[in-house]
């Protein structure tokens, strides 16, 4: 994620306060120095950083941990809660017929992010339908349309047809009875008058429920005068943050929207079609802090492989019931999601610490593991423990592969079982580091 940088900087900060061996006025002094360089360098605003460092020292010297928490918890969390409120309060798009309205200036990403919006809403179970409405970029309706057709869903449009809210009028006949209608509208270089205009004309025909401005991440603070023209001109209810994969300036665009109201509603984190997440601050906030997600990676796993497979899954690894077929699920799920890199980060005690090599190591490993598995009854994989002496030869030449990967995978079984039982086994401890930061939470910062 782009904002690694950012993230790196401020996980520094926490291990910084969890090595303490005690919180005096001088650490405190020395952590907020910190935070305000680490926000300056994501191009967050002087002042919101000046505004958010003052109000972490306020109050780590004069408030009271709350009963139960260290005084080096405290702080933590109230470095937490003051990052939480400066990226903006959560709204998510209503429920009910929506028609969507895409505006923002020229390359920010709009059209790929109707087409991400449009997979969004499909794998929520609702029937949407395009309409390309950038009438002046000639190959705007080639390019939805083939977003359309990647992602499954009509795109409607009128080839050669130069009022957008003819277009439109049209779209909306034609999408009468989807429950989710999005509409590119076209961009500009600037927000010009004829701009502003059109889009006038399309929302006095479309009505939107919601009209989401798109923005690039790396135009970084001017994020917020460019959310407060568009608010101005047409009313804008959510903002789309793109290309947050790509730009150093993340937290500047982030703090910049919330600061004029906006809410963002998603991210834009690659060119693909599914890489829009939802935008959740708190959640937001503790990746970035490195303290892993484990709501996150429970609702990829459930999106990428079958969801009773996946409840079936989690529920035996959280009985403690591990076997290797769990095991390989697991690792199923880890592949499924894509990039192992994104998902690492939202589990708890592995976040930022795998360098690319390791990674590439890992999924090679993964991926032999798979072969040894599939050489192995089902008595073994149920049983890891029958796995010893000649039954290893044999699964090792069923296999092609060295005994000795057959040993290491074992261990591999028996640390990940551990593993499992600690982070998913123990309820307190989920809660605890799904809702802030607890003491094992903490435990992570330390080397
Ligand atoms: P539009 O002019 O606003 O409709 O912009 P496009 O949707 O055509 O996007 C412009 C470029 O940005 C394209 O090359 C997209 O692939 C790229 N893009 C859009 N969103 C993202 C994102 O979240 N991450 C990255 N890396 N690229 C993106």
């Amino acid at each position: 994620m782009v904002l690694d940088k950012l993230g790196g900087s401020l996980r520094d900060v926490l291990k910084k306060i969890a090595n303490s061996s005690n919180v005096d006025q001088a650490l405190i002094k020395e952590v907020v120095r910190d935070i305000q360089r680490a926000l300056l360098q994501a191009d967050v605003n002087v002042q919101l950083a000046l505004h958010l460092s003052k109000e972490v020292e306020r109050r780590a010297l004069t408030e009271k941990p709350k009963p139960g928490m260290s005084s080096r918890e405290h702080v933590i969390h109230t470095i937490y809660e003051e990052l939480v409120k400066i990226v903006g309060a959560k709204r998510e798009v209503a429920k009910g017929r929506q028609v969507i309205m895409m505006v923002g200036l020229y390359g920010q990403g709009k059209t790929t992010t109707t087409g991400k919006l449009a997979k969004h809403f499909k794998k929520k179970g609702h029937n949407v339908g395009l309409i390309a409405a950038d009438v002046h970029r000639p190959a705007a309706y080639d390019q939805l349309s083939q977003i359309g057709k990647l992602v499954g869903v009509p795109v409607f449009g009128i080839p050669g047809e130069k009022k957008a809210d003819k277009v439109v009028a049209s779209g909306l006949k034609e999408f009468a009875s989807n429950d989710v209608v999005i509409i590119d509208t076209s961009g500009r270089h600037a927000l010009e008058d004829d701009l502003i205009d059109e889009i006038k004309r399309v929302s006095k025909i479309a009505q939107p429920t919601e009209k989401i401005l798109v923005i690039d991440a790396a135009v970084g603070q001017q994020a917020g005068p460019q959310a407060k023209a568009f608010h101005e001109a047409v009313g804008v209810t959510g903002v789309i943050i793109t290309k947050l994969d790509g730009s150093a300036k993340g937290g500047g665009a982030m703090s910049a929207v919330s600061e004029t109201k906006a809410s963002v509603l998603f991210t834009g984190t690659g060119e693909h079609v599914e890489d829009l997440e939802p935008f959740i601050p708190d959640r937001f906030i503790s990746r970035l802090l490195g303290m892993g997600d484990l709501t996150s990676l429970l609702e990829k796993a459930r999106e990428s492989i079958d969801e009773e497979e996946a409840e079936e899954t989690v529920k035996k690894m959280m009985s403690g019931k591990f076997t290797l077929i769990e095991m390989r699920k697991q690792m199923e799920m880890l592949s499924n999601m894509g990039p192992l890199q994104k998902v690492m980060g939202m589990i708890p005690g592995f976040s930022g610490k795998m360098s690319d090599e390791d990674l590439a190591k890992t999924q090679e490993r993964l991926r032999r593991f798979k072969v040894m598995m599939s050489s192995m009854t089902q008595a073994e994989l149920e049983e890891p423990k029958l796995i010893k002496g000649t039954r290893i030869t044999r699964i090792a030449r069923g296999s092609g592969v060295d005994p000795t990967e057959v040993r290491e995978l074992l261990h591999q079984f028996n640390q990940s079982k551990k593993q499992m039982k600690g982070i998913l086994g123990n309820r307190k401890m989920r809660r605890q580091l799904m809702k802030q930061f607890g003491k094992e939470g903490l435990e992570q910062f330390k080397e």
